[in-house]
């Protein structure tokens, strides 16, 4: 009898990626709950490993070393992944708050956020520090700087271990760029380091001497404008650029959310990690502080906590005693001194030496690449029955055959589910801004959308379209799908009016079953009403795997389809291609969050503006790229207008950031191969040893909410073209029709403009 697959009954909500919650999201990837569903929600897709900082500022670590990829991480532990920053808990509740998409439901919730350095304390710093935290936004003004020339003047403030290692950083980097800087670290406390051992506070202070640092001790600054510093001692300061490494403290937005907090507005937890007041939540790192054992905001104690983290929150679950963590009273700081050694401090003791630079570059480097080398358990691909099949070549194409089933492009859910996961969503994408009167009437329920018809001189058109998780974040999938039915009315030049639902959910409690119809029907809702098509309705069943769909109608003009014409017949698309083997990468682990980024905003793009283009430039006809690939739809779109194939210049061909590293390295999504075997490709016309042969296979890669590919005379195209480019789309005329041979043509010549 079929194994049924367990419902899901429980969800664990990871909030944050700090140090302890990557282990424990790690660990339930190795020892996987059934009915447990996993999500992590982070503001980035990449978090980062602040004590490498420094060294990535002196230019030891580059971007990739200093961050754990989370959508691997994700993929890894079969998690959700919501790339978005909460503002808001309801511990009471169990639902977590975001600007502009629905709550998160919890029933267990582990909170590693860290902490933000306080720009509250400095009047005007706000718009004049770099703050170290957030690290992505550090990143980004740093990079600008290096750009823009390094500025001499440097302020620092913040006399701790970060401040100090940060300072020598910068000026080991200055140097490097031949650029003497005029550093001074300010420090509002009367030592270096007050956290660490007096030797290594007074190591520190030779350290930054020697390196020609200026040492501003007792000097708190209370305000800061563009090139002034102001201390409480009414003395002023000048600089040309000021970072802020100061304490962090935890976000505003806790003291609303009925966790204990302490004096300093941090959750304050037992020894186990648990909420002092909510027993459902637990919490780790800087944002934590444990009651009597309280320990300085390091990342060394975030890292010891991932352990107890996972086992508690485990035992939570199955109702067990939790164990206690006393974290140790000493330990062993290592601060680089951007000098080939660096300083160690432990209790009362302080040494500087090479060998403890090499012992912190060894336990960075022994944690991250815990994270950084997964590997996707491999999954043997399904043979095929020795006794009724040959082991022709007829598998090669057909994805039943794939080791790894690529997703993207079967009972009636509840009532109840349905009614409040409806009035949810729409009263989220109200207060988000979708305009009312594309919204469903809810209340009034009818069996059948009763609709206008098209005005006079229009046609009636419709399509349909459903997606499996092609994303793991409910909300945005809602949101593609909606996108990705609209552009086959968009393809035909149609304004679409009206939308039906079709949702597919797997088995799961009803409480978690409407949090994720919501979290759909919200991000499918705001797309339809940025679109302006109003949901009529829809069906929702339950069973197996998660499919969302849209069935979607509107009117277009009753013209007369029209033909293109030999010799001035040029196609031209809107989006980057690509979607198809970076999901797929994805899924195998090997692309790069930031591939996987872009390609997901690029199909939670919609073609609305791209098609009232193509209709302001007579586009002659056109189509949109989905499943079967470029080569496929551009032949089928050629053929509708009279011509027998096209050629297609893959010089001119956009692709995603990382699909053509992906297709160099073989990767390729299972849809691929048979949408190879369904095209005549000619690559007569391609030179020799030509360098665009990763765009040749990006022809076949099967798109999800892929952008239009149109038809129009040269002139129309170079119009759109720029139009296109003006609203901010990555567009090109990638080739023309062929009234002669029916395949398509790969071409690289350069077209002189
Ligand atoms: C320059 C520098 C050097 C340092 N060097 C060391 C060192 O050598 N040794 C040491 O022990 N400590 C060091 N520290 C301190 C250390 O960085 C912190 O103690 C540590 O980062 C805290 O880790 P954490 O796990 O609590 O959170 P973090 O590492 O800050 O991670 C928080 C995560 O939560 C996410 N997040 C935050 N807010 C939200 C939100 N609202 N919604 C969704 N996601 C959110 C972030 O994107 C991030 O993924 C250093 C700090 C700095 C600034």
């Amino acid at each position: 009898m079929k194994k049924p697959s367990t419902p899901t009954l429980g969800e664990l909500v990871f909030l944050g990626g700090g140090h302890a919650q990557v282990s424990a999201i790690k660990n339930f990837a190795m020892f996987p709950v059934p009915g447990l569903r996993l999500t992590i929600v982070t503001s980035d897709y990449l978090t980062p490993y602040s004590g490498m900082l420094p060294g990535y500022v002196e230019g030891k670590w580059n971007d990739d070393e200093i961050h754990i990829d989370l959508a691997h991480l994700a993929q890894f532990a079969g998690a959700r992944l919501v790339v978005s920053t909460c503002t808001g808990i309801d511990a009471d509740r169990h639902k977590l708050f975001f600007n502009n998409r629905p709550p998160l439901h919890f029933d267990l919730l582990s909170i590693n956020i860290g902490g933000q350095p306080d720009l509250s304390a400095i009047t005007g710093a706000k718009e004049n520090v770099i703050p170290v935290k957030p690290i992505s936004n550090f990143q980004a003004l740093f990079h600008s700087l290096l750009e823009s020339g390094l500025p001499k003047k440097i302020a620092v403030i913040g006399g701790g271990a970060a401040g100090c290692e940060l300072v020598l950083a910068l000026n080991k980097r200055w140097h490097y760029h031949g650029v003497a800087p005029q550093i001074t670290l300010y420090s509002r406390t009367s030592t270096l380091m007050s956290q660490m051992s007096s030797k290594a506070s007074h190591l520190m202070l030779k350290a930054l001497h020697d390196a020609g640092i200026k040492i501003q001790l007792k000097r708190a600054v209370k305000k800061i404008d563009k090139g002034t510093l102001y201390f409480d001692n009414e003395e002023t300061a000048n600089y040309e650029t000021c970072f802020l490494v100061s304490a962090v403290r935890p976000p505003e937005w806790l003291k609303s959310s009925a966790l204990e907090l302490d004096k300093n507005g941090f959750i304050e937890v037992h020894p186990t990690l648990q909420s002092t007041s909510h027993p459902h939540i637990f919490a780790a790192g800087d944002i934590a502080t444990v009651i009597n054992n309280p320990r300085p905001k390091a990342g060394v104690f975030a890292v010891r906590a991932g352990a107890v983290l996972s086992k508690n929150l485990r035992k939570k679950l199955f109702g067990k005693r939790l164990v206690g963590w006393s974290a140790q009273k000493r330990y062993l700081a290592i601060i680089g001194t951007s000098d080939g050694s660096a300083i160690a401090s432990w209790g009362h003791f302080g040494f500087k030496a090479k060998i403890f630079l090499k012992l912190k570059y060894w336990i960075d480097r022994r944690f991250m690449e815990k994270y950084q080398n997964l590997l996707m358990p491999t999954v043997p691909a399904p043979v095929a029955f020795q006794g009724i099949f040959l082991p022709t070549d007829l598998h090669r194409s057909d994805p039943a055959f794939a080791a790894m089933r690529c997703l993207g492009c079967a009972a009636k859910t509840g009532h109840k589910v349905l009614e409040s996961a409806l009035e949810d969503a729409t009263n989220i994408a109200r207060l988000a801004g979708a305009d009312p009167v594309f919204l469903p009437d809810i209340g009034i329920e009818t069996d059948a959308a009763v609709m206008v018809g098209p005005p006079h001189g229009h046609n009636l058109v419709q399509s349909v379209d459903v997606l499996s998780e092609i994303v793991s974040d409910p909300f945005l999938l809602g949101r593609i799908a909606a996108f990705h039915a609209l552009s086959d009315l968009y393809a035909v030049m149609a304004k679409p009016t009206s939308a039906l639902a079709i949702i597919n959910l797997p088995e799961a409690s009803l409480s978690i079953q409407t949090n994720q119809l919501t979290q759909i029907l919200a991000g499918g809702l705001l797309a339809l009403s940025e679109s302006g098509v109003k949901l009529n309705g829809g069906h929702t069943s339950e069973g197996g795997t998660l499919s969302v769909g849209f069935s979607v109608t509107g009117y277009a003009k009753n013209d007369k389809p029209a033909m293109a014409r030999p010799g001035d017949a040029f196609l031209v698309i809107t989006k980057p291609i690509g979607t198809g083997v970076i999901m797929s990468a994805n899924m195998q682990l090997i692309a790069k969050a930031k591939w996987v980024e872009s390609a997901i905003l690029q199909m939670a793009k919609s073609n609305r503006l791209a098609a009232k283009h193509f209709d302001s430039t007579n586009v002659i006809a056109a189509t949109d790229i989905t499943g079967f690939g470029l080569a496929r739809h551009a032949l089928n779109l050629s053929r509708r207008v009279g011509a027998k194939g096209c050629v297609l210049n893959l010089r001119y061909l956009p692709l995603l950031a990382g699909a053509a590293q992906l297709f160099s390295s073989g990767v390729r999504s299972s849809l691929h191969n048979q949408n190879c075997d369904a095209v005549v490709i000619d690559s007569q016309r391609l030179s020799e040893n030509t360098e665009f042969t990763a765009h040749a296979e990006a022809l076949f890669d099967p798109q999800t909410s892929g952008g239009l590919l149109g038809v129009l005379t040269r002139r129309n195209a170079e119009h759109l073209v720029e139009l296109l480019k003006s609203d901010g789309h990555n567009a090109a005329i990638i080739g023309h029709l062929d009234f002669n041979n029916e395949s398509v043509q790969l071409s690289d010549k350069i077209i002189e403009s």
